[in-house]
């Protein structure tokens, strides 16, 4: 259902609905969709959107037993 993106090597989906449908089968929450900094057009599933991994964590982010780093 997914690739690794060729230049982050994170978990890569052909668009946002692919992306959520995952999520949701693999029933993880608090995850947000976003397009590849690098690679346009590959959408990436994760909690932590690129401008937020520099910072801290949001804590809408932080629950546990759900919150997991991409692959
Ligand atoms: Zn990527």
């Amino acid at each position: 259902m997914w690739t690794q993106c060729p230049e982050c090597g994170k978990r890569s989906f052909a668009s946002r609905k692919k992306a959520n449908r995952y999520a949701r089968a693999e029933n993880l929450r608090g995850m947000t969709t976003y397009e590849c900094g690098r690679n346009p057009g590959a959408i990436h599933l994760g909690h932590l959107p690129d401008g937020v991994i520099a910072g801290q964590y949001a804590r809408d982010d932080i629950r546990r037993g759900t919150l997991r780093r991409p692959a």
